[in-house]
């Protein structure tokens, strides 16, 4: 399922971000083509932001009105899939491929223990912590960090639950909800390529990247 609810605030586009033009198309068009063309998905809905319904026809896929909070949209769209795993991506990381999108469906299916699979790249800088204040109070172990990424793969029976019963506002993935319930997840290595896109900046960088595939 895409996540594309967002108001795109933080973009200044004056729209919703993820139907935000990104080398000659709707930003969300490059990660639906990605979604079609992997041979693990067989059903995709979208999470549109509320009185957009009309988006989800346009683009010629299955659509539901998303929630206030991002994990609301998820849950939405969750309660519309009857399968046993659902993958989240969110529409604004256009330059996802077909080819991780089957990698997080595979890792989660070659072992049951498994609870979900995400996509995640070594983090590169250093990270600290600090207060309020701006005072360090510890800086992490790189070695040991990773910036997580969608898509995320997931057990319906360990998603749905955990969406039931989280803290939706406070979840900045989904993944983080089945943890907190005990839930197995494995990371999948990928590359920062697979960027989301926030701010201006990571706009012109998109198109440059994806101008190679257009
Ligand atoms: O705001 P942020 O960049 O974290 O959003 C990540 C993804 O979640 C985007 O694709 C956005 O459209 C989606 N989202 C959503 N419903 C919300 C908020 C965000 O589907 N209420």
């Amino acid at each position: 399922m895409l996540a594309a609810a967002g108001s795109g605030q933080r973009l200044g586009a004056g729209g919703p971000k993820a139907f935000v033009e990104v080398a000659g198309r709707p930003m969300i068009e490059w990660a639906l083509e990605a979604l079609r063309a992997a041979r693990s998905v067989d059903r995709i809905v979208v999470a549109t932001p509320p009185g957009e319904d009309a988006l989800a026809a346009e683009l010629g896929v299955e659509g539901v009105t998303g929630g206030e909070h991002r994990s609301e949209s998820v849950l939405a769209a969750l309660e519309l899939v009857d399968g046993e795993v659902a993958v989240v991506h969110d529409a604004a990381r256009p330059l996802l491929t077909a080819e991780l999108v089957d990698q997080v469906v595979d890792r989660l299916l070659t072992d049951e223990s498994l609870a979900a699979a995400i996509a995640a790249a070594p983090v590169t800088d250093t990270v600290k912590r600090a207060g309020a204040d701006r005072l360090v109070s510890e800086t992490l172990d790189r070695s040991e960090l990773w910036s997580v990424q969608t898509p995320q793969a997931f057990r319906v029976a360990a998603l749905l639950p955990a969406l039931e019963a989280g803290d939706l506002e406070r979840a900045t993935d989904d993944a983080m909800l089945v943890e907190e319930r005990g839930g197995a997840v494995a990371i999948v290595p990928s590359s920062p390529e697979n960027m989301k896109i926030t701010t201006k900046l990571d706009l012109r960088l998109a198109e440059l990247l994806l101008s190679d595939r257009a």
